[in-house]
């Protein structure tokens, strides 16, 4: 067994282990189907979808995700944000034309101040908006100016006079509220500090300065609106994180998909015994380097290896052994294989075959022996085997020079497979050359 291997041999692990060259991402780390998951989903897709499945009120996430959420939700708020900027600033504009065109004239109130300081407000967000202050403090900063603004909408109508116009600035109360709530992309804790926070201060020290209150229309303007968009505020949120969830669900399952289709694109290519090239892959390339040779007339070659008493071999050590042989003689023909258009690949059972681009007969011929005797160099033990004490291979080696006529790939395989029969007839572990290529003179 694999013991008694000499350690010049390529054992059987590096060969399994290492699959097809060409793959980026090692066997283990794939995410596969297993029989616990069928659909080869990821630990992370599985986790999402129990989120998805909970019906709990806040939907709050574990903190990775949670921070992925909040991460998500501010970029996009920060988009929204600048584009809303136009139109809250057409809401201002119509609120101070209907301020102007109602108010003006008949009293002087401190209403044009508060104004001119949502104008301010406004500026001062456009400003933060337009640079990159605002990336990564999106909540903090625009609560700060929802804050702000709210402070200003409950002194407005304390400083009016006039109590008719005074209703008047308690609606206008409500459109803050609605902004604050609802506008900004804020999310509930930041809404409600902004909301609660700008707003009752103001009206809790007037109070207590003696500063008179209409809490008529305190309670229904800015209490009442408050406490709907609250609501409103906590719905949209939830919403809002379920769509994050479904869309993270959709990217893991693109993800998911890539894979799926690499590794069974792979597992189509790479024999699963031993990880070599398997034969839909040899196929694959001996049409393509037969063409390319055609084109470039350059020789094309091909080394067909069988082992011997292969079958004595499984009968006597058991068929574990043998595959261990066949991973040991898939690690050599691996090594053969040099240049970036060797191929090395399994034939079949107990068969290998190495397809050498560009190279003649006599390079193929040296190709060949160094093969045996890698294989002798193994001494891998057999104990029933007719040529001696190891494991030994027949090899055959036929080099054609594709023409334009209707001479196939197969020719080559058809000319090396007779070529490793006539080895085997003449009594094994031997290099035997097919006959010439007749129209190239090989
Ligand atoms: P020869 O010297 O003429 O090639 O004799 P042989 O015994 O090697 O040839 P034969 O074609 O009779 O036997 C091939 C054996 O290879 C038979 C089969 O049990 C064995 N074999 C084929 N594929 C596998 C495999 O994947 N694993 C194992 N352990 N054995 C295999
Ligand atoms: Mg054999
Ligand atoms: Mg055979």
């Amino acid at each position: 067994g694999r013991g008694i291997l000499p350690a010049t041999c390529p054992g059987p692990s590096p060969a399994w282990n290492r699959s097809m060259d060409a793959d980026p991402m090692p066997f283990a780390e794939h995410s596969l189907a297993t029989p616990d998951n069928p659909a080869g989903h990821s630990e992370r897709a599985r986790h999402i979808q129990q989120l998805l499945r909970r019906r709990d009120l806040r939907l709050r996430f574990p903190a990775e995700l949670e921070s992925e959420f909040r991460a998500h939700h501010d970029d996009a708020a920060l988009r929204i944000f600048r584009a809303s900027l136009t139109w809250l600033a057409l809401l201002y504009l119509a609120m101070a034309i209907s301020a102007l065109t109602i108010l003006s004239g008949s009293h002087d109130g401190a209403w044009p101040i508060i104004f001119a300081g949502f104008a301010l407000i406004m500026l001062v967000a456009w400003a933060l908006a337009s640079t990159r202050l605002m990336r990564g403090r999106y909540q903090r900063t625009v609560t700060t100016l929802a804050a702000l603004m709210m402070v200003l909408a409950t002194i407005n109508p304390m400083l009016e006079p006039d109590p008719a116009f005074r209703t008047l600035l308690h609606i206008g109360t409500v459109f803050v509220v609605v902004v604050v709530y609802l506008g900004l992309s804020l999310r509930l804790p930041y809404a409600l500090l902004a909301g609660w926070g700008g707003g009752l201060p103001p009206l809790l020290l007037a109070t207590l300065f003696g500063v008179s209150q209409d809490w008529t229309l305190v309670i229904p303007t800015y209490a009442g609106a408050s406490l709907l968009c609250m609501v409103l505020c906590f719905r949209d949120e939830r919403q809002r994180r379920r769509m994050f969830l479904q869309g993270e669900l959709l990217r893991e399952d693109q993800r998911r998909i890539e894979t799926l289709a690499r590794e069974l694109s792979r597992q189509a290519l790479v024999d699963g015994l031993t990880g070599l090239a398997n034969r839909r892959q040899f196929d694959q390339a001996l049409k393509r380097e037969w063409f390319r040779a055609q084109r470039e007339q350059q020789p094309l070659a091909l080394v067909f290896a069988d082992i011997d008493y292969f079958k004595p071999y499984n009968d006597l050590l058991g068929h574990q052994e043998g595959d261990d042989c066949l991973r040991v003689m898939a690690g050599i023909f691996r090594s053969q294989a040099r240049r970036a258009t060797d191929l090395a690949a399994r034939y079949g059972g107990e068969e290998f075959v190495l397809l050498l681009p560009g190279v003649d007969m006599a390079g193929a011929q040296q190709r060949a022996e160094q093969l045996a005797e890698a294989v002798r160099l193994c001494q891998l033990p057999h104990p029933r085997s007719g040529c001696g004490p190891v494991v030994t291979l027949s090899i055959g080696v036929a080099v054609m020079m594709p023409q334009a006529d209707d001479t196939s790939a197969e020719e080559l395989v058809r000319r090396a497979d007779a070529a490793m029969y006539r080895a085997k007839a003449e009594g094994r572990n031997r290099v035997v050359q097919a006959d010439q290529d007749p129209i190239a003179g090989t």
